[in-house]
């Protein structure tokens, strides 16, 4: 396809977070549109099994993934915010390390831009961008592809999913303030060195006695009690009814975080 402003060719981005969906589209386009161009907003604060996922994704793809961000990582922007941790509420993250690096990717090319929206999720829109050079493209949605089929994909490709699906939901950086507590807990027993970095973020404002933490319930030494607590109670429950899968409780998705994070998560 020819761009008839410029004559130059339309380029095809397909932007990968570490995340099950994005990663399925990936393989399910690599053939259908092989001048498809792969990027990974790495935001520095990547779980090492997200990482380890977008090399096997490369070497499955048979192309480079190019890494963008490799200057400005969340310890730059967050020393730009003052220290400020970001939030639901102040999303300088997204913006600084997901949207930004993905608009300058695309420059002022005309771009079309693959989003692994499925067809089961009616509501969700994904990051859409204002640039008029950047026009989307669902395909999963299209072409009837469900949660369900994104398994099959991946596991007949051969790559399954990330490792952090053993204990997390989704891709993102390893302290993301949309984590549920049992995550946090999650991070802690699988990770307990980035989960004692993230907690060194949290900190008290001497003057105003405001408290920055990750999740508004307090600090995360207080989220992961109340995450132990809720676990053994879990326990007790389970000990009565069949408990479910681990992998199937996670990806109930549920719906208040539903749009968390789209396109630091698909
Ligand atoms: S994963 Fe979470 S912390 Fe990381 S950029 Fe996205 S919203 Fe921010």
């Amino acid at each position: 396809m020819i761009d008839t402003t410029s004559n130059r060719p339309v380029r095809h981005l397909l932007g990968l977070s570490g995340g099950k969906d994005s990663s399925a589209l990936a393989i399910y386009l690599r053939d259908k549109i092989p001048e498809m161009e792969y990027f990974f907003a790495d935001t520095g604060a990547e779980l090492p099994e997200t990482l380890a996922y977008i090399d096997l994704l490369e070497d499955y793809l048979g192309k480079p993934i190019a890494r963008l961000n490799s200057e400005r990582d969340f310890e730059y922007y967050l020393k730009y915010h003052n220290n400020y941790l970001p939030s639901a509420q102040q999303r300088w993250c997204t913006v600084n390390l997901k949207l930004i690096p993905f608009e300058v990717f695309a420059g002022n090319d005309e771009v079309i831009s693959y989003i692994a929206i499925r067809a089961d999720e009616p509501s969700r829109s994904g990051y859409v961008s204002k640039k008029s050079n950047i026009k989307t493209s669902m395909p999963f949605r299209d072409d009837g592809i469900n949660k369900e089929d994104v398994f099959d994909i991946l596991e007949s490709s051969g790559l399954g999913v990330p490792k952090y699906y053993d204990w997390r939901s989704r891709s993102g950086c390893y302290f993301c303030f949309f984590q549920k507590k049992e995550e946090w807990l999650g991070l802690k027993k699988h990770h307990v060195e980035l989960f004692e970095k993230a907690k060194k973020y949290e900190s008290i404002d001497e003057k105003t006695g405001r408290i920055f933490t990750w999740n508004q319930i307090g600090s995360l030494d207080e989220v992961i009690k109340r995450a132990e607590a809720d676990q053994t109670k879990v326990e007790r429950k389970n000990k009565k009814t069949v408990p479910k899968k681990l992998i199937d409780a996670f990806c109930d998705e549920p719906k208040d975080t539903e749009d968390a994070c789209l396109i630091c998560t698909l």
